[in-house]
């Protein structure tokens, strides 16, 4: 018992150990680097998503279909996870959602982000209930603000919101040059909605000590995006130099999104968000968590893994950082082009903030892996299973075939073959593969009184046939208890699995296929 105490001890211990050293790792660890070089030191956390406003480019007006709260990270799951991240060097947290001020808990979740020691603690918010709330956050640890905001005008706040409010915008910018953070102001330019305000936006540049960030009009699933909308950044930056010399201020390689001008009487700037017309992949240094706990490296990308299922089941931190670091290590060079980011889906701006279990969907619910990409290769796979029945009467109807519900061995291989046919439509996550032979063979075994079933399956295709090959074994076996229950009423089905496999990352089994010469 002592032992026992003593070891569960030394390993907590060890695990401890193991977790210091990786704290303690240089400023921006091998985890967070991608294949491509980028260093990941500013992560988006996304704490709701729910929102105040129904924006016409980000939700739908009935809003996005909400998770239950128990899928969104709790507060102390968001101080977990920014551990991690904050450990190997990610040194700028900004929280986004939905609409992050309508979190209850938002001031503790940034006291808990500002005891990790971040240098920069962002939040991105639309301003309707910032307000009052940003004396106590900026208290708390709050050091920059990214406020949206559209457009001046009253009427047309309405139309793009589908609420009131641009007062209380307005009032919280007010609030946050009071209170000297850095500002930055974020407006979607959607042509024939709010292009003829843009140079009433650069005056607030040319005013305040503010960055207004212009952004050009990105196509997520149900925001009814059309190209014709997208103003283009080059067509901004013309119509601004119509009135104001621009001079390059900061650019992309300066790790921004934005490409940042300035006049010289100017006391804030403008900045362009270019994601479609100009990507800045080669630079990006960001990471997304949505509030459901998925790691997304992409905003375009639709990969995602679940870091709250591993915190939920108190996978250690070190084997969490190994994922992130494989997820990392995925993100890909450039993310889709214009042409297929009109079709790609993805979630709303909303749930993103950003490997989700990989049969999960964003709403946690079941979904098919896309294999779309995979190669086509020519697989087989071989499954048994057996019956062992309680006394011999089973047997021997079998095999001199004189059950009364008819021949047993026959129904049982034309069950097999239909379970191998309908195994997409039984399991409900497996796709549909063309199966080009599938065979069930049937052994008689007095000495332990069973019955032996083998099912053996080949495709040309993207995924294994293994499924194919269980079921087919499965639905057999049961034809065989429903044949023979009259007699017997105390049979186990027993020891269904695959002995073979072949195609695909793993073949074993090689003896068995070559005696199968399938
Ligand atoms: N609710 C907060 C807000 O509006 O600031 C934070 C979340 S919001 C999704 C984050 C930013 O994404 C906002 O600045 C918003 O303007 C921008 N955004 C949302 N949908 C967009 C779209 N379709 N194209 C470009 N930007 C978009
Ligand atoms: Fe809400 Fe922000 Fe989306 Fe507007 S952009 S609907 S404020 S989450």
């Amino acid at each position: 018992m002592r032992s026992a105490t003593v070891l569960r001890k030394a390993g907590e211990r060890a695990l401890s150990n193991r977790w210091s050293a990786i704290h303690n790792a240089l400023p921006l660890s091998h985890f967070l680097t991608d294949n491509y070089g980028r260093k990941h030191n500013y992560l988006r956390i996304s704490i709701t998503e729910r929102c105040n406003l129904r924006c016409l480019y980000c939700m739908p007006e009935e809003g996005v279909p909400l998770q239950p709260d128990s899928h969104i990270l709790s507060r102390d799951e968001i101080k977990q996870l920014a551990s991690i991240f904050v450990s190997q060097g990610v040194d700028k947290i900004r929280l986004t959602g939905g609409e992050p001020t309508v979190r209850r808990d938002i001031v503790e979740i940034v006291q808990d982000l500002k005891s990790l020691g971040v240098k920069e603690l962002g939040i991105t918010s639309n301003g309707i209930a910032l307000h009052r709330k940003l004396p106590l956050l900026v208290e708390s640890g709050i050091t920059a603000l990214n406020l949206s905001l559209d457009t001046l005008q009253d009427g047309k706040f309405m139309t793009i919101t589908r609420r009131n409010g641009l007062n209380q915008v307005l009032k919280s910018l007010e609030r946050a040059l009071e209170l000297g953070i850095k500002v930055k102001l974020n407006c979607v330019v959607i042509r024939g909605v709010n292009e003829d305000e843009i140079l009433a936006f650069v005056k607030l540049a040319q005013w305040w000590p503010i960055e207004v960030r212009f952004i050009e009009y990105m196509p997520f699933d149900g925001n009814k995006w059309e190209l014709n909308k997208v103003i283009s950044y080059k067509e901004m930056k013309e119509l601004i130099l119509q009135k104001h010399p621009l001079m390059v201020h900061r650019d992309h390689k300066s790790g921004e999104t934005a490409k940042v001008f300035k006049s010289p009487d100017w006391v804030g700037s403008v900045g362009f968000i270019t994601s479609m017309t100009d990507d800045f992949c080669s630079d990006c240094n960001r990471l997304r968590l949505t509030s459901d706990g998925n790691l997304k490296v992409c905003l375009f990308g639709n990969e995602e893994v679940s870091l709250r299922d591993m915190i939920r089941s108190n996978v250690p931190k070190d084997e969490i950082l190994e994922v992130i670091g494989e997820a990392v290590k995925s993100k890909k060079e450039k993310h889709a082009g214009l042409d297929e980011l009109k079709t790609m889906k993805n979630r709303p701006m909303t749930l993103i903030g950003g490997h989700k279990l990989t049969h999960l969907n964003e709403k946690g619910e079941a979904r098919m892996i896309d294999i779309t990409e995979k190669q086509v290769t020519s697989r087989m796979a071989i499954a048994e299973g057996f019956i062992r029945f309680s006394n011999d009467l089973s047997i021997a109807q079998i095999e001199d075939n004189s059950n009364k519900k008819g021949d047993v061995i026959s129904l049982t291989r034309i069950s097999g073959l239909s379970g191998v046919k309908r195994t997409s439509e039984l399991v409900i996550l497996c796709h549909p593969l063309p199966v080009t032979k599938a065979s069930i063979s049937i052994d008689v075994l007095q000495d332990i009184n069973s019955i032996r079933v083998e099912c053996q399956v080949k495709c040309d295709g993207k995924t294994g046939v293994e499924m194919e090959a269980l079921t087919g074994v499965t639905v057999a076996l049961l034809n065989v208890y429903d044949m023979c229950k009259a007699v017997d009423k105390q049979m186990v089905i027993e020891g269904i699995e695959v002995v073979a496999k072949r195609g695909g990352k793993s073949d074993y089994g090689s003896a068995l296929i070559e005696k199968s010469k399938m």
